[in-house]
């Protein structure tokens, strides 16, 4: 069966490209009925945090990207760990280095002069332990095969080999004991079964001394994807300039989960053109022969435009609860939630219809209600008070006592008497419609304006029309 993990290091938040590897590994093993498991690498001590571990399960469970079974600690592990260097140890395919720090420099720089990558010469490789020095703590290293190559054949960028005279013994355990980021995560891909490693391809040079750490202990390694990081729109490396956000970031931008999978999924894999992917046609889509070898663009405007598509796409209630939802991450939207009772939530999904047709994100759809939550005298932005001080204000004046007189309070039947009038006092429809706007939201753009009244109901309607008629 096919066991594919998600291992970030929780030293930073969960970003796009974080989100987008967690992404490939969830539809890879929901494609092929596996498990994806969720390790978090928290290894390192000073820099790892509980914020960031919430960071991250908070992302993907907004994002549904959900994990098998329990999440694994690799701190919690080091024992397990160390145990397997003692192996290593006794089967003589890994040793004690006691050379100094002063050593290693001189190493270094005698690489540097030569131009050659730093690179540890070996030299307690086949000392015996008996020479050990007492006033230094040892470092375990890999006693690493001297000749040949390690290769690997990875299902994104092919088959990559390495001299071995290249890759120079590597430390499992430091000196105080702990073991190394590079052998943690050798054993734990191991022991959790994984079948398949699907990351970014910054790691792939990491995979090459992992497979000879495979090698050493016997094991057979996973199948490996490297893939191609993701560039900005300017073809360089993600940044926080391009938008390599925390995953919450999106939340709080008013993008929907399902837009932002969508669009991250088309990050550097397609099917033809294909732009829409529902969640099912993702998960029986996926595969690794498709993921391109070159890196993918961030582009924030069409994450837009796939957010606006979603936005349109679904169903009012499904919106307007994911709207509530969502609420305490937007701007302003904790005011909001205070206001947004049970009439006011019928409001608003009364207008959603013509709300949703507007906004590109929450935030835009929140902000197009705002005329719901607006209390009289309303707020009347320049536009608007242009509109009004135009002939508007005696428009509304006349159509007052019409919709005063309306039997029964509709968009139909509000339609009806603006045509009237309108014929009536020949002028075009948009004379009439853009003054009432402009008294009933404050603003020079809204919903249809028949809806708007609809929405507004009669009373409310009446009374903001009221205050404008002057
Ligand atoms: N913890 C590593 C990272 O966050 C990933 C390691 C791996 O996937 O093997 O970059």
């Amino acid at each position: 069966a096919v066991v594919t993990r998600f291992a970030p290091s929780p030293t930073g938040f969960l970003h796009i490209g974080g989100a987008r590897t967690a992404l490939f590994n969830w539809l890879y093993a929901r494609h092929f009925g596996g498990k994806m498991l969720l390790r978090i690498e928290d290894t390192d001590r000073e820099r790892s945090t509980e914020a960031a571990i919430r960071a991250i399960i908070d992302g993907l469970k907004w994002l549904g990207l959900d994990w098998d079974g329990e999440v694994i600690y690799q701190f919690q592990r080091a024992a397990r760990h160390r145990e397997v260097v003692e192996n290593l140890i006794a089967s003589g395919d890994a040793y004690y280095c006691y050379a100094t720090p002063k050593e290693l420099d001189e190493m270094r720089e005698k690489a540097r002069a030569e131009g050659r990558p730093p690179r540890y010469d070996g030299r307690w490789r086949d000392r015996a332990a008996f020479e050990a020095p007492g006033d230094v703590k040892p470092v375990v290293r890999l006693k690493a095969p001297l000749d040949g190559e390690t290769i690997i054949e990875d299902k994104v960028q092919g088959r990559v080999s390495w001299a071995n005279k290249d890759l120079d013994d590597l430390v499992l355990l430091r000196s105080d004991g702990t073991p190394t980021y590079m052998l943690a995560v050798v054993v734990d891909d191991h022991d959790m079964g994984v079948t398949q490693i699907i990351r970014g391809d910054d790691h792939l040079t990491n995979a090459a001394r992992q497979m000879q750490i495979y090698a050493a202990l016997g094991w057979s390694a996973p199948a490996m994807a490297h893939i191609p990081l993701i560039h900005g729109a300017d073809g360089a490396k993600l940044s926080k300039r391009h938008g390599a956000l925390g995953v919450d970031a999106y939340r709080a931008l008013g993008f929907l989960p399902a837009a932002v999978r969508n669009y991250l999924v088309r990050l550097g894999w397609s099917q033809g053109d294909k732009e829409f992917f529902s969640t099912q046609e993702m998960i029986d889509a996926f595969d690794l022969a498709h993921v391109g070898r070159s890196p993918a663009r961030f582009d924030f405007a069409k994450l837009e435009n796939m957010n606006g598509h979603y936005i349109r796409a679904t169903p009012n209630e499904a919106l307007a609860r994911e709207l509530e939802e969502t609420l305490p991450y937007l701007p302003g939207g904790a005011e909001r939630k205070h206001q947004l009772d049970a009439a006011m939530q019928e409001k608003l999904l009364a207008a959603m219809p013509g709300l949703k047709e507007r906004a590109k994100t929450l935030i835009e759809l929140l902000d197009g209600a705002a005329f719901l939550f607006a209390r009289r005298p309303l707020p009347i932005d320049a536009k608007a008070e242009e509109i009004l001080a135009n002939g508007g204000r005696a428009h509304i004046a006349n159509l007052l006592p019409l919709f005063a007189a309306l039997e029964e309070w509709s968009a139909a039947g509000a339609e009806a008497v603006v045509r009237d009038y309108a014929e009536s006092a020949r002028v075009k429809l948009g004379q009439v419609a853009q003054p009432l706007r402009a008294a009933l939201t404050g603003r020079s753009t809204s919903p249809g304006i028949f809806d708007v009244l609809a929405v507004l109901g009669r009373d409310e309607s009446l009374g903001r029309l009221r205050d404008q008629a002057g």
